[in-house]
């Protein structure tokens, strides 16, 4: 006895009383099993569902509901013990209903890619993320999925009913199905989708078409020899539905324009924006050439060379790079470069006449800074990370400053 699944013949009971026939554990969790549920275990490509279970004195939540492989038994996993006897179940409605809208939604666009594309469904997968379809043929082109979502949506308006039974598998054989699960024995549960649909299935499933409100197809993706087919159904299409309808109206009143003209309105900022940072990356080159003019004209003799030593606050990395470029472009010239703040910078370089090793100097000044990571060559070295204030980054480099002149003053 695996306990009677009720949901098989009644998708819409929420509330039902039932008995406790074994108490046990699954993964470690406690678990029953019941003479009859509707409970849905996940299977079939349609994820379990969730709910309580409840007895005089407790309430167990329902976590999981999953197949016992050894003799098909539903289990309810929850989050506590309940005991042998009577006990009423409550499934979470919404999530289960939401289940069926986006279950139904698959059998029908299934269907309908048949019908519009000559494409089989091979695969299945509903998540509170996504569902999809996987079908046998790459080369799904918009004109066809377009045309499959619009034929399952009329379907959905033609509010067919939906039946569920169960046949021997003989009797299967002989009908027009669409699937029929390989190597099983025994009888089959079908799914009618009155006029349209027919085929085996375990899941949930709404009465009419019409209660799957709506389908959106949401993207067609190649892989390998197949297309993943991403799409929603009723709740999720209009949760959807506001959500862009929210960004199309926020984007509208932020560019001042229709929905119509959006796109071409971002394409034209994208375009301007462009523009703007070449003509703002020319005009900040040609002002670091004024202030590296500026640096050299008050630099201090380094022997026959000229020493620039500063400390910026909360300058950009590749802007101090910039800036070193151009005082060692110069010739003769040493720069020694920090900037304090949040990601504290150093930034050390010469002319390849001029004195000094560079990623020598710089360790022991990034060591000063708190473990701030860098190095470099002779000529070019830069540092940095930690926070730092100013006075910590001028201290590290008149340090560094003086070594420089120790080092100069021993060669000469
Ligand atoms: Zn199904």
């Amino acid at each position: 006895m695996s306990g009677r699944r009720a949901y098989y013949t009644d998708a819409y009971t929420t509330r039902f009383a039932s008995v406790v026939e074994e108490v046990t554990e699954e993964a470690g969790r406690p678990a029953v099993r019941l003479a009859q549920t509707y409970f849905y275990p996940t299977s079939g490509g349609q994820p379990n569902d969730t709910g309580c279970l409840r007895q005089r004195d407790r309430t167990a939540r329902v976590l999981d509901v999953v197949v016992r492989e050894a003799d098909d038994a539903v289990l309810h996993v929850l989050d506590g013990p309940l005991s042998l006897g009577e006990v009423t179940g409550e499934i979470d409605w919404p999530r289960r209903f939401d289940h069926m809208q986006q279950h139904t939604g698959q059998h029908i666009l299934s269907q309908a890619f048949i019908r519009v594309a000559e494409a089989e469904t091979v695969g299945f997968h509903l998540s509170p993320q996504s569902v999809t379809i996987d079908l046998d043929r790459a080369d799904v082109t918009p004109e066809l999925w377009r045309a499959a979502e619009l034929l399952a949506n009329e379907v959905i308006w033609q509010n067919r009913p939906v039946h569920a039974r169960e046949v021997e598998r003989a009797e299967a054989d002989a009908l027009p199905l669409r699937k029929i699960p390989p190597g099983r024995d025994g009888r089959l549960r079908l799914i009618d989708i009155e006029g349209f649909d027919l085929t085996a299935c375990g899941g949930t499933h709404v009465a009419h078409t019409g209660a799957v409100g709506a389908l959106k197809v949401l993207k067609v993706e190649r892989r390998g020899a197949n297309a993943r087919v991403e799409f929603c159904c009723g709740g999720r299409a209009l949760a959807d539905y506001r959500q862009k309808h929210d960004v199309v109206t926020g984007l509208g009143e932020a560019l001042t324009t229709g929905q119509a003209d959006l796109l071409p309105a971002v394409v034209r900022l994208q375009d301007e924006a462009k523009g703007l940072r070449a003509t703002l990356k020319r005009q900040s080159a040609a002002l670091l050439g004024l202030e590296a003019q500026q640096l050299l004209a008050e630099a201090e003799p380094l022997g026959a060379a000229r020493l620039v030593c500063r400390v910026f606050a909360g300058r950009e990395a590749d802007e101090l790079r910039q800036l070193g470029k151009l005082l060692a472009e110069a010739g003769g010239t040493v720069g020694l470069l920090g900037s304090a703040g949040a990601q504290a910078q150093l930034l050390f370089c010469r002319s390849a006449d001029a004195p000094g090793m560079m990623g020598e100097l710089i360790k022991p000044a990034l060591a000063a800074l708190g473990g701030a990571r860098g190095g470099g060559r002779p000529t070019f070295a830069q540092g940095g990370g930690p926070p730092a204030g100013e006075a910590a980054v001028t201290a590290a480099l008149a340090e560094a400053r003086q070594r420089l002149r120790a080092a100069a003053n021993a060669v000469e």
